[in-house]
């Protein structure tokens, strides 16, 4: 089928099945059990219509003919109907396992995925191992038939309501940093393991800091070999880049939004959309919300011939987090005092969405790498400039 005819057949699928449930700004957590149940039952419908998870082994469920560009298609149209992305969670263990995991641990954790009956957080980043994850500190140390694991992690989107964790922890504190790091598969609710919701600054709880104290893995809940993590975690993370085309359809409406806010708001008396500095800016947003999609297209395009170039990747992450951080920003001064009215205030402007859409989209200029770290490899790797001095 013809790329535009299977988005036409998307658009109207998606539109029939998405949850009815208020999505935010962002990658989010569902906010109680009803969101939960239903994120995981779009995510089911979502696998059984075959649009997603194409690209996993026909046994379990991928397509004969997988066309890397349908994903990208299906996640340009689930941010269109501003619905839930599939959690990547789940998407990355999936990838971990499919890709270096055992057939018992494929037949045990990918149907459940599929069917939306097991839902899995992210347990890499840790208080003093971020952007440098390879300085990880949480160890797994194998004692008799299991690993034992103390540490802690931070960050864990949707770790509070995750039955599964997808680990990354030291096994070998002698080997170079990279090569000391195994992945595991982590039952969230063993003995010893403390999930603690974190209440963020947009007043929700998305994330999580993870404590393990003494947890006993069974034997097979490693993936792959041991001292195999770093290699694992970096060919599960690269199979995310079919969603960037959804943070380009993200910015697009954040604009029409903008648009929207700039007829509905009043500046001395006139609508704010009728005053030049306005329109100007309004142009201004409109330039780099183009040049952040044709540049991000270019790069899908180089993906998919498998020519793709070290700066693609970070340069559109970069445009797309700091465009829509200034757009918000924005957007908040258009509503002048209103912008401080959040969810639930009276007076707030569209039920405080863009307060909330401000607040979150610091977020977005950190997740899946700062921008500073994305400046970095565009200079280094891309441009040829000397290293930063490293400690
Ligand atoms: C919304 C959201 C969801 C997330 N979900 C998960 C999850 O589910 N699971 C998970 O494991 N992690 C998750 N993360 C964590 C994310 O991967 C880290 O926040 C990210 O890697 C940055 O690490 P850090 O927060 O420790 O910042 P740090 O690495 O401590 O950086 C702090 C500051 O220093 C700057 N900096 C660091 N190193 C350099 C350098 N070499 N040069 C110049 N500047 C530098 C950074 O840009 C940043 O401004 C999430 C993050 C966010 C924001």
């Amino acid at each position: 089928m013809d790329l535009e005819e299977f988005r036409t057949e998307v658009r109207a699928w998606v539109a029939e099945h998405a949850p009815d449930f208020k999505t935010r700004s962002g990658v989010r957590s569902p906010e109680d059990e009803h969101e939960l149940k239903a994120l995981l039952r779009w995510v089911a419908d979502l696998y059984a219509a075959g649009y997603v998870g194409g690209d996993w082994p026909v046994e379990f469920g991928g397509a004969k003919d997988h066309d890397p560009m349908h994903d990208v298609v299906v996640r340009e149209e689930i941010a269109r109907a501003r619905a839930p992305m599939p959690a990547s969670g789940s998407d990355l263990a999936a990838h971990a396992i499919i890709g270096f995991g055992t057939d018992e641990q494929r037949h045990r954790y990918l149907p459940p995925i599929r069917e939306g009956r097991e839902l899995w957080c992210q347990l890499f980043s840790e208080p003093d191992a971020g952007s440098d994850l390879a300085s990880l500190r949480t160890t797994a140390v194998r004692d008799g038939d299991s690993w034992v694991v103390n540490g802690q992690k931070v960050w864990t989107t949707n770790g509070h309501w995750s039955n599964l964790g997808y680990l990354l922890a030291r096994t070998d504190p002698d080997a170079p940093q990279h090569k000391g790091i195994s992945a595991f598969v982590v039952d969230m609710r063993l003995v010893g393991i403390q999930v603690r919701p974190l209440r963020e600054l947009t007043g929700t709880s998305d994330f999580n800091e993870v404590f393990f104290d003494a947890v006993r893995l069974p034997a097979d809940a490693i993936i792959g070999a041991p001292g195999q993590g770093w290699a694992i975690a970096n060919a599960s993370l690269a199979e995310e880049r079919a969603g960037v085309g959804a943070s380009v359809v993200q910015l697009q409406l954040a604009w029409e939004d903008l648009v929207t806010l700039a007829k509905a708001v009043t500046i001395g008396g006139r609508p704010a959309a009728e005053l030049d500095d306005v329109r100007q800016e309004l142009a201004r947003f409109r330039t780099e919300v183009d040049a952040v999609t044709m540049l991000t297209r270019a790069s899908m395009e180089r993906w998919e011939a498998k020519r793709e170039k070290v700066t693609d990747a970070p340069m559109s992450k970069l445009m797309f987090s700091e465009v829509n951080l200034r757009l918000a920003e924005y957007a908040l001064s258009l509503l002048g005092g209103r912008g401080v009215l959040a969810e639930g205030d009276s007076g707030a402007f569209d039920e405080g969405r863009w307060q909330d859409a401000y607040l979150y989209a610091r977020a977005y200029t950190i997740a899946g790498g700062s921008s500073e770290i994305m400046r970095n490899i565009i200079a280094e790797r891309g441009l040829g400039l000397p290293r930063e001095a490293r400690a």
